[in-house]
């Protein structure tokens, strides 16, 4: 999924791939060097580059702007958490208590979820990555 775009001091565009390692770490911000070379770099750390030696610091990114970013990645988690939560909320008192039937709507259901809503959220997902800010980044 990718999740950032960054450009370092030269203009160069970096992509940045990312998923949340743990609930405490944001998406790694791949940084590309002026040389070509790039990195996937955890924010808060830097990188100093193997083949010309400059460094990149992710701390130059203002905490605020990446915190930004970390909130609408979770909102659109939570979307999907609370929507899947929501439907065994409902189909499950009902398959087991009223009709087991409704296990044939249930499964309806699951189908256009798959096939409609998540291409959908996917979508808004990739349009949120690429509206995601870009920094410029200086050798240190
Ligand atoms: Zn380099």
């Amino acid at each position: 999924m990718p999740i950032q775009r960054i450009d370092c001091a030269e203009g160069n565009t970096v992509l940045a791939a990312g998923r949340t390692i743990g609930a405490v770490k944001g998406p790694p911000i791949t940084i590309s060097c002026e040389c070509g070379r790039t990195r996937l770099v955890p924010y808060g750390e830097s990188w100093e580059c193997e083949e010309c030696g400059r460094r990149w610091n992710t701390r130059q990114i203002p905490q605020a702007d990446y915190e930004g970013l970390l909130r609408r990645i979770r909102r659109y988690r939570l979307e999907i958490l609370g929507l899947a939560f929501l439907a065994l909320a409902v189909f499950i008192p009902l398959i087991v208590f009223v009709n087991q039937s409704f296990v044939f709507l249930a499964a309806i259901l699951a189908f256009a979820w798959m096939f409609l809503y998540m291409p959908f959220w996917r979508r808004r997902v990739r349009r949120a990555a690429r509206e995601a800010p870009s920094w410029n980044l200086r050798p240190e």
